[in-house]
């Protein structure tokens, strides 16, 4: 078996641990004599997998107890509707920064719902940056403002929070779930889809202030309502109930390692290679502003189409795979979430180093 290291945006790597203890679960899950896929979400058996994942992501991200955890399906663009219809309700406005295409979604749907305003962009620089944003910027009235805290096709981050005040912060963490710590606090709601830093496609977790729950647009549909996957503890009706089950895995393999801090120790010395690397070549060049760069999506450049093209290829038959950036940009990404190994990026940066030489 040779595994390749994958680049990918997502859905992307899984930790190998987790995987392994996937397979050898499939079959028989803790003397269940079932697989989890083949179990009835309403059994006790699935009942202690969904409460341990809920309970290990608690303790990973350090959520306080006036948060709900909720699994849904939808994936993060479903969120870019859930949260106006069920925070919108007040004032029907809301503030959005733009600092990419799916800070662009979700405002974009907004504007569906509600008086949608964008308070600043990075568009003028290809979202290579992120706009200074502060409270004297907010909507006086708005119910919430929404930023996209880790653009995953342009590779910027908030390396330090805005400061908006008492606004309620509502947060795409798509991208960069797990792999910081996050004062939850500071925010409203925090969404992401599973399949970049969590787990398998599918399964989308909320994180939301309990007194957020239960004043949605009459037009929101019951699926779409907070309050209803709320009251249920996720099971409305049928979760994704095997992602569920890989998130938890992906968790206790967080929290064996040492925790958040440690993973976070790992991903700043892992992007470090990387963008020391960058910094230093003539061929490459980062297409972020150093003070807003990811740890977890690393986009550059050559200065030729040409040379780009031959990279990702001649990358790919050496097992570096999906470099390519995202379409809109052009360019090559490396997205280097929890589960890529120090090794990966290392044996990336010496194969980048030889292409540099050879061309
Ligand atoms: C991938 C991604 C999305 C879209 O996620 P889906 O689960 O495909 O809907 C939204 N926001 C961010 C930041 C993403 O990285």
């Amino acid at each position: 078996m040779s595994r390749v290291y994958n680049f990918s945006a997502g859905p992307s790597m899984l930790p190998v641990e987790v995987l392994e203890r996937a397979q050898k679960e499939m079959l028989d899950c803790n003397g269940s004599g079932q697989s989890v896929m083949e179990m009835s979400h309403r059994s006790k058996e699935y009942q202690a997998i969904i409460d341990k994942t809920e309970a290990t992501l608690r303790e990973v991200l350090n959520i306080p107890d006036n948060y709900k955890v909720l699994f849904l399906q939808g994936g993060a663009s479903t969120q870019f509707a859930m949260v106006p219809l069920n925070l919108g309700n007040k004032n029907k406005k809301a503030d959005y920064v733009i600092t990419g295409q799916w800070a662009k979604k979700a405002y974009a749907e907004g504007g569906r719902y509600l008086e949608a305003t964008a308070i600043a962009s990075s568009a003028d620089k290809t979202f290579s940056y992120l706009p200074k944003v502060d409270k004297s910027m907010l909507t006086p009235d708005a119910d919430f403002v929404h930023i996209c805290y880790n653009n995953t096709i342009y590779g910027t981050h908030y390396n330090t929070m805005p400061d908006f005040g008492d606004a309620v912060v509502v947060a795409d963490m798509s991208s960069c779930i797990l792999s910081e710590e996050v004062d939850i606090s500071k925010f409203g709601i925090i969404y992401a889809g599973a399949q970049k830093n969590m787990g398998p496609a599918g399964v989308t977790v909320v994180i939301i202030r309990e007194d957020l729950i239960g004043d949605a647009m009459d037009i929101t549909p019951t699926m779409l309502n907070y309050e209803t996957h709320s009251e249920n503890g996720s099971m409305f009706n049928t979760p994704p109930t095997y992602g569920i089950y890989i998130v938890g895995l992906v968790c206790e393999w967080i929290k064996e390692m040492g925790g958040i801090k440690i993973m976070h120790e790992k991903n700043v010395e892992k992007a470090k290679i990387l963008y020391d690397f960058l910094d230093n070549s003539k061929m490459f060049k980062g297409t972020v502003v150093p003070e807003d760069r990811s740890l977890m999506n690393v986009p550059f450049v050559t200065d030729s189409e040409d040379l780009n093209a031959k990279f990702i290829a001649e990358a790919k038959a050496k097992g570096f795979i999906n470099l390519k950036g995202h379409r809109s940009v052009g360019g090559m990404r490396a997205s280097i979430y929890n589960a890529m190994p120090k090794e990966g990026v290392e044996k990336l940066v010496a194969f980048m180093t030889e292409f540099e030489a050879n061309n």
